[in-house]
């Protein structure tokens, strides 16, 4: 039987509702251990309660821990299970797919209802999670994020509902492949695959999202903050108003990387248009457009790639 390793971090996963209140909190011992029996068909389980945050409050120092505890352990286990709050889950997973180099299946998972609350997911996804973690073609493809039947790829995956139990989606790529009853279908490979071990994570860059009528106000308070690094949500193929150009100039002056990623959730950034503030005059400005991330992740990928290189030409290569 193949051993695996269940990590607990947080989350409705691992929470219970209060049935006066309707509240949903930590409980006072993890739910799902309880019921450790009916996953015990599956393979050899060891549990680990690492952190018990709901995901809002988990940073990537926390991830880096994770990632960390990942390589200590990995040696003795086929594979693992991370269980994580939704909110902040698609980070954390994309996190992990940046800086682990194993081969063996890292799967991520999470719930919408707490164990507790009817039509729960919880012990649902964990017993998928567990099946796709044995599963000898789940090796080789990333870390992998499994929540509702499917199997999303850590890099194209994203929480699109509130509250609906089929909230993550890849929307560019769709799913990579998706649990049945009684089989685990893979019906696509992960190919882009950017591996950076760290060792630290000790930079600070912010998240900015475009919006009509954005002027200096915002950029010049990043300025000030002196950050590392910056990402910008910006419109349509990977513009801004005009009134951004000479703040990001500035910044960009101060060698302070600028990534554009775009607010929308399908197509990628390229440098089309020519006027003030379009992408054309951004890219040939220095900022750096970083292909078919969400906001969240490309600011992932570069407190990573800045624990590599502060060079701009070298983040450009990096994100490319
Ligand atoms: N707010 C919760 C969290 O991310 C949501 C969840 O786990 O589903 O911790």
């Amino acid at each position: 039987m193949k051993k695996v390793l269940i990590i607990h971090t947080g989350g409705t996963i691992s929470m219970l509702e209060n049935k006066e209140t309707g509240e949903v909190n930590a409980a006072d011992s993890h739910p799902l251990t309880k019921t450790i029996d009916q996953l015990k068909t599956f393979a050899d389980i060891e549990e680990l309660i690492m952190f018990d945050l709901p995901s809002p409050q988990i940073t990537p120092n926390h991830m880096l821990k994770l990632a960390n505890k990942v390589n200590e352990i990995i040696d003795g286990f086929d594979g693992v299970i991370v269980t994580h709050g939704t909110d902040t889950l698609e980070e954390t997973a994309y996190f992990l797919d940046l800086v682990l180099t194993t081969d063996k299946p890292v799967v991520v998972t999470g719930a919408m209802r707490s164990s507790n609350e009817i039509g729960s997911d919880a012990l649902y996804n964990l017993i998928s999670s567990l099946r796709v973690a044995v599963d000898d073609e789940a090796k080789n493809k990333g870390v992998l994020v499994v929540m509702n039947d499917e199997i999303h790829a850590a890099e194209n995956v994203t929480k699109t509902s509130t509250s609906n139990v089929a909230t993550f989606q890849s929307p560019q790529f769709g799913p990579i492949g998706v649990i049945t009853k009684d089989s685990i279908i893979f019906h696509r490979t992960v190919i882009t695959r950017h591996k950076q071990p760290i060792e630290t994570i000790s930079k600070n860059v912010f998240l900015l999202k475009a919006f009509a009528g954005m002027d200096e106000q915002l950029l010049h308070a990043v300025s000030a903050a002196n950050p590392d690094g910056l990402v910008i949500e910006g419109l349509g193929q990977g513009n801004l108003p005009k009134t951004t150009v000479e703040p990001i100039r500035n910044l960009l002056r101060k060698k302070i990387p600028v990534i554009l990623v775009s607010r929308c959730f399908n197509g990628v950034v390229q440098p089309t248009y020519g006027y003030d503030g379009g992408g054309r005059q951004l890219k040939e400005m220095g900022v750096i457009f970083a292909q078919g991330l969400s906001g969240p992740k490309a600011r992932i990928r570069l407190l990573i790639s800045l624990e590599h290189t502060k060079d701009l030409s070298e983040l450009v290569r990096l994100f490319s």
